[in-house]
């Protein structure tokens, strides 16, 4: 049978089967996958084939994982630096951003869609709480939208509370998996209420409860929505893991640059000091916005050491 899984603890997966039915899965034996070597062998959103267990009518083995389209993974801080694989096959992630309460820089957001980018994993921008702005902030909104509309992302402003734009959310979530994310107090439990009200994710709870013990595993959980959706909820996370980048491909997960690459004299460009860079004429030009050629900088100088998932914890 074939499945997804939508939850892991530790020793037992459980898997969607296609029929609608869920199944408790082992693995047995050693397991071998293509790739990556982590401290988990299965992730929650992996698509799996699995034999059910003779006589036993809810537990499966599984014997294979179908190959990931992406994953997320969580590097453990302490010097095994072993990986952890949070979730897999994740088609989007919602980023929610708030100009105040809490202030949400284009630092972040910019070290937030590299990662994203190097996942392979769509980003789209939410800007909420566009109810409590001032004309000025609202200004500023668009200004920010404009921008990231810019590099190529969709951006959407939304009011979780009162439900306006939301329904644009919901008909992006329509047939995919989805994980919602941004700092605490963005909104995002507001949103997913306003989503989905009957659907209780712990969101909040646990990962205050997680943001103490930087060391504990984070138990990622996969949930349907009543539409045909699906969100990963990971508690506990609030960002990305960082991903080994080479300096060459920064540039190449800021989509605006890589498109204008192609027309710089280098093709190994890393549009700092070489001449004739078609990058920093077009930030000349005003074609690239400066904050986003500063992000770029910045984790070109490995700054984003500090881009741990832990720091952006309560
Ligand atoms: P989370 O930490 O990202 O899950 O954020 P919450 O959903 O808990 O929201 C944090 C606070 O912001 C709560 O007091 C919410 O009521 C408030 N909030 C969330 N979305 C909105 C919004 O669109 N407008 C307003 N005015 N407040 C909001
Ligand atoms: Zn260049």
């Amino acid at each position: 049978m074939q499945g997804v899984v939508y939850k892991s603890t530790g020793s037992w997966y459980h898997v969607k089967a296609e029929n609608g039915r869920f199944y408790q899965c082992r693995i047995k034996g050693k397991f071998r996958i293509q790739g990556i070597k982590s401290t988990n062998p299965v992730a929650v959103g992996d698509v799996v084939r699995f034999d059910v267990e003779d006589g036993e009518e809810e537990t499966g083995v599984i014997k294979k994982i179908i190959e990931r389209e992406n994953y997320i993974i969580r590097k453990s801080v302490n010097l095994s630096k072993q990986t952890h694989i949070i979730a897999s096959n994740v088609d989007q992630v919602f980023l929610l951003i708030t100009l105040n309460n809490p202030p949400t820089l284009t630092t972040f957001i910019d070290r937030f869609l590299v990662t994203a980018e190097a996942y392979a994993i769509t980003a789209v921008l939410l800007f909420n709480k566009i109810d409590t702005y001032s004309i000025e902030e609202l200004a500023e909104v668009k200004y920010l939208a404009e921008l990231y509309r810019g590099a190529g992302y969709e951006c959407i402003g939304i009011s979780a509370k009162e439900g306006k734009n939301v329904d644009k959310v919901k008909d992006k979530m329509i047939g995919k998996t989805s994980m919602i994310s941004g700092h605490s107090g963005t909104g995002k439990s507001t949103l997913i209420n306003a989503i989905e009200p009957t659907l209780d994710l712990k969101t909040s709870e646990i990962s205050r409860q997680h943001s103490q013990g930087q060391h504990t595993t984070t138990f990622a959980e996969m949930f349907d929505l009543q539409f045909d959706a699906r969100i990963i909820d990971t508690p506990g996370i609030k960002g990305f893991g960082v991903v080994d980048m080479d300096k060459e491909e920064i540039g190449d997960y800021f989509p605006e640059f890589f498109q204008l690459k192609q027309h710089c004299k280098f093709h190994n460009c890393l549009h700092l000091n070489e001449p004739k860079c078609a990058v920093k004429d077009g930030l000349e030009e005003g074609e690239i916005a400066w904050s986003r050629y500063k992000s770029y900088l910045q984790i070109m100088e490995g700054e984003d050491e500090n881009y741990r998932v832990d720091q952006y914890q309560k």
